[in-house]
This record gives structure tokens, sequence and C-alpha cells, in this order.
């Protein structure tokens, strides 16, 4: 079985209470569903990652990397192969000037906490956003105004073989929450993010303010993955789906927000066929009533 072997050669070199066997995904996703993955890989360090990586390559074996699961839809039936978990571990943030420098597994929320710390303004978009660095990067994360593209120069990233190299900007491509990390499975390792000297008060207004938008606008009390659909051009998702007379629709555990169309919410029961078939409802739905193609913004992750 190769997924043994993997388990085996990876004993070697990273520290067993990192590599987790049959791991249910529910338990890393903000979503709270996700059946087993064969192996999860919590890596402490870049060799550990490499490592991991070339090994996943020379077995054949796919890998699937994860920050912390808040943009996941994944199968009850799990995922095949191994995950790596880049969150917690591999998270150092360093403060130079106007530039900071962080790790892809540090939380968005605490980058954002030092850069008010160090009153450096242009990351409070970021503040509320429930994910990694790299993640955000992946994802070209943004919210109110602002997203990745506007404070990043530059990412360490990992490619399929485990070399680092450095991506610019311009490389980095990033758009409406594209990136070439996602058109070329890279991995985000590191980032700098180029800030500007502000007022510390100010600083923490603009976050108090965008965090109780968010507090009034979305779902937080309930499981989620954050918008579920892309905002097709010219249009809101939300709005969409609420004029299309869907507000509240249920499939089990799975229902469209009464507080915010624009997101999917689980009752704690709902399972991946529940989502998956109350997306494509929507879907199918607005198309019907409004001639537009909604795309999910999340990631969908099956067999
Ligand atoms: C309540 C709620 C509110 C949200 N609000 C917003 C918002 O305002 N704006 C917004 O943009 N998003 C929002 N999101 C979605 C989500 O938080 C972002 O997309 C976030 O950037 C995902 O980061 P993550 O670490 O959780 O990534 P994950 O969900 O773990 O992964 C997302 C994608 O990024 C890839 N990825 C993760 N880490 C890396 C890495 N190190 N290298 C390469 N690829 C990687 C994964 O493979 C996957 O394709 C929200 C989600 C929730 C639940």
């Amino acid at each position: 079985m190769q997924i043994n072997e993997v388990l085996n050669d990876l004993c070697t070199k990273i520290p067993s209470e990192n590599i987790l066997l049959n791991e249910p995904m529910k338990e890393h996703t903000s979503f709270k569903i996700g059946g087993p993955a064969d192996l999860f890989v919590t890596p402490t360090t870049i060799e550990m990652l490499a490592y991991t990586v070339r090994l996943c390559k020379n077995k054949q074996i796919p890998y699937y990397i994860i920050g912390n699961g808040s943009n996941l839809l994944v199968d009850d039936d799990g995922i095949r192969g191994v995950v790596i978990q880049l969150y917690k571990n591999l998270c150092d943030i360093k403060v130079e000037e106007t530039l900071i420098t962080a790790y892809s597994g540090a939380l968005l929320s605490k980058i954002a906490s030092i850069a008010l710390e160090h009153e450096l303004t242009g990351f409070e978009f970021a503040q509320g956003i429930p994910g990694t660095l790299g993640g955000a990067v992946a994802m070209n994360a943004g919210a109110y105004g602002g997203e990745i593209k506007d404070v990043i120069i530059s990412a360490d990233i990992m490619d399929h073989e485990g070399c680092i190299r450095t991506l610019t900007k311009e490389e980095l491509a990033l758009g409406y929450r594209t990136s070439s990390i996602q058109t070329h499975d890279y991995i985000v390792l590191k980032a700098v993010l180029q800030l500007t000297k502000g007022q510390r008060d100010q600083i923490a207004r603009v976050m108090k303010d965008l965090a109780g938008r968010r507090r009034d606008k979305q779902p937080l009390e309930m499981a989620s993955a954050g918008s579920t659909f892309k905002r097709p051009e010219g249009y809101f998702a939300g709005k969409l789906i609420m004029d299309a007379g869907l507000k509240g629709y249920r499939i089990g555990g799975a229902m469209v927000s009464e507080k915010h169309c624009g997101f999917v919410v689980s009752d704690g029961s709902a399972t991946f066929k529940d989502v998956k078939e109350l997306i494509a409802h929507i879907k199918l739905t607005v198309k019907e009533k409004f001639n537009i193609d909604l795309h999910p913004e999340i990631k969908i992750i099956s067999n």
C-alpha cells in the first residue's frame, strides 16, 4: 500500500504527533464538514514540508495544502492522499519599519493586531477574515475595498519538486480570488507586506468599525466557509439569491442564511451532499430567473 509506505517514510523525518491517520476534516474546516484524510501532516519546518512534498511526488500520492480551512467544503468521504496543514506551525511574524514578513501559517487577525501594535496601516481590511496568510495569498482574499494584492510585495513559494523561490507581486498574478498559486499549485511559505505608517487610534477605529459591520451583516454564529459564490460582474451574489426568493431555503442541514443570502450555512448537521445540492439549486434558480451564472468562491474538495 503506497499510503503505508508514505507513512513509514514520513515517520523517519517528522515527529509522530505531527502525522495523523484518518483525521476527520470536519475538525479542520469552518464548515465543520468533511470525512477523514488518509494522512494529515502538520510540518513544523520548511525542510519537513519539502520532504513531504517530494515523497508524495515520488510515490505518486496526491497532497492537498490547507491553512485554517475557512474556505473549504470537504466531501464526507474524506480525502485520499495527504493533507498538509500550514497553520499554527510556520507562523512567525517579523516587522521591519513598514514591512511585515510573515510565514504562511500566521492568522490574518494576528498580523492585523501586530500591524496595529506597530502603528502600521493598510491591513485593517483583513482583520476579520478567518484565514491564514497562505490561504489569503492563494485566494487574494479581500474585504471592504482592500485585498492582499494592495499590500503584498512578494512571496516565497515551494513547487512540486520541493524547490523554493521568490515570486514578485506581478508573478503572483493576483486577481479576483485568483492567483498563480492556485493555477500552478504552488505552496506559499511566507510573504512580505508593505504597509504605511499610521495612527494607532485611527487604525483601531477602522478595525472596530469593520468588525461591527461583519457582526451585523454576516452569520458568524453559524458554520460556513464565508461567501459561497464569487461576485458576478455588475451584481452581488447575495442580492441575486435573495431576489430569487431563496432566503432561508433549506436542504437537509444546509440553508441559505437568513442574515446574508450570500452565505450557505450549516445548522450543525449539514452533510457535504446537502451543501452541494443546495449550491446546485441556487445556481439553477438564479440562472433561470436572471440568466446569470454563479460560480463558487469556496473550494470544494472531493475525490
Ligand atoms: C465567516 C467567514 C468570513 C469570511 N470572510 C471573508 C472575506 O471577507 N474575504 C475573503 O476573501 N474571504 C473570506 N472568507 C473566506 C476565507 O477566510 C478566505 O478565503 C481565507 O483567505 C482562506 O484562508 P485559509 O487559511 O482558511 O485557507 P483554506 O480554507 O485552508 O484554503 C483555501 C485555499 O487556499 C489554499 N491554501 C491555503 N494555504 C495555502 C498555502 N500556504 N499555500 C498555497 N495554497 C494554500 C488551499 O489549498 C485552498 O485552495 C471568510 C470565511 C468565513 C468562514
